[in-house]
C-alpha cells in the first residue's frame, strides 16, 4: 500500500506572512472565510519575562493536499509560496524523518 502524503511546517522559521493562506485561496478560488489553511498566532510566556510568539499555520478540511498539482508532479500552492520556505509536502515517513532534526514542526495528514 503505497504511504499517504501529508503537509509538514517547521513554524521555528514561520513569520506569519500569510503567504500560504493567500496561495491556497488563489489556488482554488476559495470566496472570502474559507481555505484551506489558517495561521494563529501563540504568546507563551517565558520564565525570564520575554515572551516567545510562535505563528502556527493549520490545515482545515478544505485542504486537499492541491491533489491536482501534486498529482501533476507541482508542490502544493501553499508550499511554493511560502517565504520562508518552511513548509514540506511529501510522504507520511518522508516527513517523519525530517521532523527528527527540528524542534518545533507540526505535520497535517488531511483525510
Ligand atoms: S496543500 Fe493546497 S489545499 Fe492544502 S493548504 Fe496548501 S495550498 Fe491549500
Ligand atoms: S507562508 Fe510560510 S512563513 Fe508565511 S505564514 Fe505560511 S508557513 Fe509561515
Amino acid at each position: 500500500m503505497a504511504a499517504r502524503n501529508g503537509l509538514m511546517i517547521d513554524y521555528d522559521f514561520c513569520t506569519g506572512c500569510n503567504s500560504c493562506v493567500v496561495a491556497c485561496k488563489q489556488e482554488h478560488s476559495y470566496p472570502v472565510g474559507k481555505g484551506g489553511i489558517n495561521l494563529v498566532e501563540i504568546m507563551t510566556p517565558l520564565p525570564d519575562d520575554r515572551i516567545r510568539i510562535d505563528y502556527i499555520p493549520f490545515t482545515t478540511a478544505y485542504c486537499d493536499l492541491c491533489y491536482t498539482r501534486t498529482t501533476r508532479g507541482e508542490q502544493p500552492a501553499c508550499v511554493k509560496h511560502c517565504q520562508a520556505a518552511c513548509m514540506y509536502f511529501g510522504t507520511l515517513p518522508e516527513l517523519a524523518a525530517k521532523m527528527e532534526a527540528k524542534p518545533h514542526c507540526v505535520l497535517f495528514t488531511p483525510r
